[in-house]
């Protein structure tokens, strides 16, 4: 049986959806007319949705990590506290400490003085 070969031309109109959103996007369908590559470019809803995803978890992970350093400073605030409590508490000690040497220097003053005189006056006796 003879047979022809021949090529027909069919012109296809085809309309396109996101298959996220469902947003028409024939605009962003480049064809094309003579080949068969189809190129289509993500929705413009779903790049923007994206982008802003990529920022609200960028700013809830940094949000989250001043949280944290918040927390810590407040700790490091309540250790600095504590310290100056110790602190006064130890000057306290100091000063205390202070006044007993100062008493026993002055005990040992006087015996010397009295020391001094009792030999004094043996010495006189003598
Ligand atoms: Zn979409």
């Amino acid at each position: 049986m003879p047979s022809i070969c021949t090529t027909v031309e069919v012109d296809v109109e085809f309309e396109a959806f996101c298959a996220e959103c469902g947003e028409g996007i024939c605009h962003l369908v480049e064809s094309t007319h003579s080949g068969e590559n189809i190129r289509i470019t993500p929705c413009d809803n779903c790049l923007e949705n994206a982008r802003t995803e990529g920022y609200d978890e960028a700013e809830a992970e940094k949000d989250s990590e001043i949280d944290d350093l918040n927390e810590e400073i407040d700790d490091l605030k309540n250790t600095i506290e504590d310290r100056d409590e110790e602190i006064a508490e130890l000057e306290d000690k100091v000063d205390s400490l202070k006044a007993r040497i100062e008493e026993l220097e002055q005990e040992i003053d006087r015996s010397r003085e009295e020391g001094w005189s009792e030999g004094f006056i043996e010495g006189k006796a003598a």
